[in-house]
């Protein structure tokens, strides 16, 4: 399968995830740009990448589309979460406006949500798969590990942030590990056969 993201990050994750299954990066099958993913909500923008580059390679695809959703906030930033600050794409200053928008208030709960789509060759079929964490926003950043709101992401299973933990911890328990375990039991469901052609 193709992982259609340019984010390293989530390469090294869904590598790790599905660590049965072989996963393609855009750079193996000789793709660079940007990928499109101008929808209004999460899944929409997940099957937009997948389809994107399905339609350029006819090869089984998977990409994710992942939200912070923040309760006292309505959900923001959710699908903006990537430009909240602007369309720099620097976590720092989106952490940072999320702690300011945030400001003293003391309901903090949150969560990440991702959906992976998949998009089968040679038949084109889209299936999509959620995972979600739950948490909640921290007062302010700790840790080096992981990537974007990670720092200031306290999931609830942990008295620490998503990027103090091990990749391993992390994976266990969150949104994107959540959603590549649902596509890995369909993967091994038996509903599809590799195209070995692919
Ligand atoms: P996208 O799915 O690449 O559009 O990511 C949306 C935003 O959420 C970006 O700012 C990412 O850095 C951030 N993000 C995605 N996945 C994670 C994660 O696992 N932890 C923390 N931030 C994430």
């Amino acid at each position: 399968m193709i992982l259609a993201t340019n984010n390293a990050h989530k390469l090294d994750e869904m590598r790790a995830i599905l660590s049965g299954h072989t996963i393609l990066s855009l750079a193996d099958i000789g793709f660079s740009g940007d990928i499109p993913e101008d929808a209004d909500n999460l899944r929409a923008n997940a099957i937009q990448k997948a389809q994107y580059i399905y339609d350029r390679f006819q090869r089984t695809v998977i990409a994710d589309d992942t939200g912070l959703e923040v309760d006292a906030l309505g959900g923001e930033p959710g699908v903006y979460s990537a430009r909240y600050a602007g369309d720099g794409h620097d976590s720092k200053a989106n952490m940072r406006k999320l702690l300011d928008r945030l400001g003293d208030n003391e309901n903090r709960a949150a969560q990440f949500r991702t959906v992976i789509a998949l998009i089968t060759a040679p038949d084109g079929e889209v299936h999509t798969f959620e995972g979600i964490a739950r948490g909640h926003i921290t007062t302010a950043e700790s840790g080096a590990g992981g990537f974007g709101y990670d720092p200031i992401f306290q999931p609830e299973e942990y008295d620490k942030t998503f990027a103090e933990l091990t990749e391993q911890q992390k994976n266990e328990i969150s949104h994107r590990g959540r959603a590549a375990q649902k596509l890995a039991a369909w993967l091994c469901s038996g509903q599809w056969t590799v195209d070995s052609g692919q």
